[in-house]
């Protein structure tokens, strides 16, 4: 039997669907590896020690930074939202009101934080708080998983840069650390220089809102470009070099935050 016009239509749109990729949350594997490089050579020897006994044999704490994009939401279903948390960029700062049910990444990293912390808790569930802490400690330092315009966190807002098609979202996942530069270590050497004791003493105070806070200034500054622009970027900005000149020392500043911060999170919880 010949299926019906109607049937033809609706098995099209249903391959468009399936073929349209889905919105993304998360910094790309190199971001979330690159900061963990930074983290993992300031781990003391005491948490360096209780990371590799949580880990399977054979991974590093590098390799597991992405699991949580990877497997973590076939693993955890429902886990999805707790990546970003979607603060207005007209808001003044982040609000628990933001953090519906507590499904979001600043109630995570708290939450995964303490499971960690927890002796008795089964080592299993030690072992995914580890993963999932790596990752939405990182995750938090995107300016685009906290800022939002009613776009997804930028996911709906779609671009040109550098001629090619993204949206707002992924050029700050991965489209610009990929443009800047594509060897891992070359990036953690880039962000070296940002590792000072200054930067680091002033980096280790303050809480995770504070953090949630930072990238929401951050966002509003990647949405109203050039610096003064009146309106938020809309669907259809082109945008080229002079962006990525602007975003640069922010995405180094951001992962160099993320790589310092989870160290400390880590040297904490196992001292
Ligand atoms: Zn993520």
């Amino acid at each position: 039997m010949r299926p019906s016009r109607s049937t033809s239509v609706w098995l099209i749109a249903l391959v468009v669907l399936t073929l349209a990729p889905p919105p993304s949350w998360a910094w790309g594997p190199h971001g979330h590896r690159i900061a963990t490089r930074v983290a993992e050579a300031r781990l003391n020897p005491g948490a360096r020690r209780a990371v590799s006994e949580l880990l399977l044999k054979g991974d590093t704490l590098v390799d597991v930074s992405t699991w949580a994009d990877q497997d973590g939401h076939d693993a955890v279903p429902g886990s999805a939202p707790w990546h970003y948390v979607n603060v207005p960029i007209t808001a003044a700062r982040y609000e628990d009101r933001y953090c519906s049910k507590g499904d979001c990444v600043v109630a995570k990293i708290k939450h995964f934080r303490t499971v960690l912390a927890d002796r008795r808790a089964p080592v299993r569930e030690r072992q995914r708080a580890l993963l999932f802490l790596v990752h939405f400690v990182e995750d938090i330092h995107q300016p685009l998983h906290v800022g939002d315009n009613h776009d997804r966190g930028g996911n709906q807002t779609q671009l040109q840069f550098l001629g090619e098609g993204t949206n707002l979202h992924r050029l700050w996942d991965s489209g610009l650390i990929n443009q800047i530069d594509r060897n891992e270590r070359a990036w953690v050497d880039r962000i070296e220089p940002q590792l000072t004791q200054e930067n680091i003493r002033a980096w280790s105070r303050g809480s995770v809102e504070d953090w949630a806070n930072e990238s929401l200034q951050d966002a509003k500054s990647a949405y109203l470009f050039p610096a003064g622009a009146r309106r938020p970027m809309e669907s259809g900005t082109r945008l080229g070099k002079d962006y990525e000149t602007f975003a640069r020392p922010i995405l180094e500043r951001r992962l160099a935050q993320a790589g310092v911060r989870l160290a400390n999170e880590l040297n904490h919880i196992f001292e």
